[in-house]
Formats: structure tokens, sequence, C-alpha cells
């Protein structure tokens, strides 16, 4: 069985662009279990020759913000169960956001390898995004462009010692 990868983030930091960008549509299927997993999409990747699952989370992009934090706990949690590894993003042109510092908190408390990737990174209008990430205490931030592209090769530099 192929390791599973689930990405993990706050709506809109491009979690769904990246999954397209390491699936490609066509591969991608839906997985339609009831509750809180309800919207997981997982799809079959090779990267560079590196393969495995990619679970994209989500399914609270309309939610109200009152409610969203524990709605995402909960899908959250039930992503990382049987993950070898977790892809936590991040957007660096919007920079920290109070709901990525709780999010952090939630993946640094989990047995879960995670992978901290500052998106939408093309170009300099990411940098400090990047350099503020580091602040997570989730490592060092891989700088990725998943909307072009770009990034990819040190996107498999993080995996490979991990899965
Ligand atoms: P999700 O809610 O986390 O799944 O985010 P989406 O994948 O739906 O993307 C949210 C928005 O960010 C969309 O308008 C994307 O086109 C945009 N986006 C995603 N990746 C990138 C990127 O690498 N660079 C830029 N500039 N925009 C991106
Ligand atoms: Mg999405």
């Amino acid at each position: 069985m192929l390791p599973q990868v689930v990405i993990i983030g706050r709506p809109n930091v491009g979690k769904s662009t990246l999954f397209n960008r390491l699936v490609g549509k066509k591969l991608a299927l839906v997985d339609d279990q009831p509750g809180v997993t309800r919207d997981r999409r997982i799809g079959d990747v090779d990267l560079l020759g590196l393969r495995f699952k990619i679970v994209d989370t989500a399914g609270w992009e309309d939610e109200d913000a009152e409610t969203l934090p524990g709605r995402m706990r909960a899908q959250t949690e039930a992503a990382l169960v049987g993950a070898a590894a977790a892809m936590f993003v991040i957007d660096s042109r919007a920079g920290l956001t109070p709901l990525d510092e709780e999010i952090g908190r939630w993946l640094q408390r989990s047995s879960v390898p995670v992978i901290l990737i500052a998106n939408k990174a093309e170009g300099k209008a990411g940098d400090s995004g990047i350099f503020e990430a580091y602040s997570l205490g989730l490592g060092e931030p891989v700088g990725l462009s998943a909307e072009h592209g770009e990034g990819m090769a040190d996107l498999f530099d993080a995996l490979l010692p991990i899965i």
C-alpha cells in the first residue's frame, strides 16, 4: 500500500491547487465517506519517482468564521489518522493568520511528521511570508508555487526522508 500524505491548511491557501498539481486532474477521485471526511479527495502521486497517495481536506470553505476552527480541527484530526506525513500549507503572500498558528499548534502535538509549505511563493512577493513561517516551530518551510509548479524538487527533498 502506498503511504498516505494529507494536505492541511485554512481555506484559500492553495491546498486544492497543490493537490491538482501533484495528481493531475484526470487521476483525482472522490472519496465520499460520510461525516467529517465527506469531502476528502484522494489521488495517486508520482513526484519525480516518489509514489504516494495524497488527500485534499476540504468541506469547510463555506462555513462561517465562528464554527470554522472546530470543524477544521475535527476534520484535520480525522485526516491525520493513518497518515505517513502532513503537508501544512500557508499562504506566503498573506502571511500567517491566527488560524494558521492554531493549526500549527495542533500539528505540533500530533505524532505525524509535518512538511511546512509556504505556497504562492512565486516571484518575490512571498519572501517575508516564508521567513515568518519559521515562527510556527515546524522546521524549515518549503517555498512553493502550486499554481506555477515551482519548488516541486524541494518538496521531493522534504518528503524523501519521511515517506
Ligand atoms: P484551498 O481553499 O486551500 O483549497 O485553495 P485553492 O487551491 O482553492 O486556491 C485558492 C486561491 O489561491 C485560488 O484563487 C488559486 O488560484 C490561488 N493559488 C493557489 N496556488 C497559488 C500559487 O502558487 N500562487 C498564487 N499566486 N495563487 C495561488
Ligand atoms: Mg480546496
